[in-house]
């Protein structure tokens, strides 16, 4: 594995098969072992539960909206009104200036 050192935007946990000890380790998204030898099920879960981990702390997860308090599932810190909340602003008539045009426009057929 020549390119785990490669930064990537997104961090990602991987695992690897270690022939010496014939179990598989997680490895994070710095190319270091971070988890107990196991097996491949057990390194496939802890992998999963540490990408949870790691999208959370970049702000992925449960945050308060801007508007209401209310806690709500943010998809990253550009998201900070919940769904109601971004509803009831168009609803009010205001545009959102950040909403990302229809599907329908601007589609180039090759
Ligand atoms: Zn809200």
């Amino acid at each position: 594995m020549a390119n785990v050192h490669v930064p990537k935007p997104k961090p990602v946990f991987s695992i690897r098969w270690l022939p010496r000890i014939k179990c598989y380790v997680v490895i994070d998204p710095q190319g270091a072992v971070c988890s107990a030898p196991t097996s491949k099920d057990g390194a496939e879960r802890l992998r999963d539960a540490k990408q949870a981990e790691a999208d959370r702390k970049a702000k992925r997860g449960v945050r308060p909206c801007l508007r209401c308090g209310h806690d709500f599932l943010s998809e990253g810190f550009h998201n900070r009104m919940c769904q109601p909340c971004r509803g009831a602003s168009s609803a009010e008539g205001m545009s959102n200036p950040y909403c990302m045009g229809a599907m329908t426009g601007r589609r180039k057929s090759a």
